[in-house]
């Protein structure tokens, strides 16, 4: 799904955390966004997510306008998000956190799942086979009945993926996904947004870490102060003297 930011701004207590952001990602595209602590990469994030609402600009999900749409209205036009920190439903398994995230996209709805209310049993059935698929794909199937809260840190930023990918997301939004995984962890990782991407997943990968999406994103955006600095292939930006200053701190 086409993704497009124009002049997007958003300013805490009158600082800006983004600044007249413009940016557009083509349906199949994975694109990451770079740049260093406290660029607004996060806020970029939340302003596409609906997490929260811009100061100006727009925010475009297929050609449809979203900006004054919260968060859950554009999960249900396709943006899956995994955020910075992991967010599991503690109390639930961490099979049942991730059929909240098809929960979102069923008659039963989003609130059904968390609540786990009786939905349907068919969907039921279906929900949770899909749900399992989900798991299997990030490495979680051996976790699927234990308790979320007893899974590793890794292991629960890995369920927050699983979920955005039970709803069948047409963007997907990556706030950092590889911080605090092991090598191995990240290995795998990689290879799983390797093949989402092969799939035509839109994606939009945040990262900290520059190495880990030089690999694997068809176009880098770079933020420095809340502004884009540079845009370009993975090359391109990294022999960009802009981007070099930035992250040197010249
Ligand atoms: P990044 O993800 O690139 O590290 P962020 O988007 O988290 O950067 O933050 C950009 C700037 O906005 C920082 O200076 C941060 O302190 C500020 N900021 C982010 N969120 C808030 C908030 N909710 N309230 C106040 N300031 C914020
Ligand atoms: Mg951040």
């Amino acid at each position: 799904m086409r993704l497009a930011v124009k002049g997007v701004s958003r300013a805490f207590g009158g600082v800006y955390a983004v600044r007249d952001v413009s940016l557009s990602v083509e349906p199949g595209e994975l694109r990451a966004v770079i740049g260093p602590n406290g660029a607004g990469k996060s806020t970029l994030f939340a302003l596409i997510g609906g997490q929260l609402a811009p100061n100006a600009g727009t925010v475009s999900l297929g050609g449809v306008p979203v900006q004054r749409l919260p968060a859950h209205r554009r999960a249900r036009l396709g943006v899956g998000v995994v955020f910075q920190a992991a967010r599991i439903f503690a109390g639930m398994t961490a099979c049942e956190n991730v059929m909240v995230g098809a929960h979102a996209t069923t008659r039963a709805g989003f609130l059904a799942g968390a609540l786990r209310l009786p939905a349907h049993r068919r969907d039921e059935r279906l929900i949770r086979s899909r749900a399992l698929a989900c798991l299997e794909r990030t490495g979680l199937a051996a976790w699927a009945d234990r308790p979320a809260e007893e899974l590793p840190l890794g292991q629960q930023r890995a369920l927050q993926l699983a979920r955005a990918l039970c709803a069948e997301p047409k963007l997907l939004l990556l706030d950092e996904p590889a911080s605090g995984l092991r090598a191995g962890e990240r290995e795998r990782l990689a290879t799983l947004i390797g093949d989402l991407r092969a799939e035509g997943l839109t994606m939009l990968l945040v990262e900290h870490d520059v190495a880990f999406v030089m690999r694997l994103a068809d176009r880098v955006t770079v933020l420095d102060l809340g502004r884009v600095i540079a845009e370009g292939t993975p090359a391109e930006v990294r022999a960009d003297p802009a981007v070099i200053a930035a992250y040197l701190g010249t």
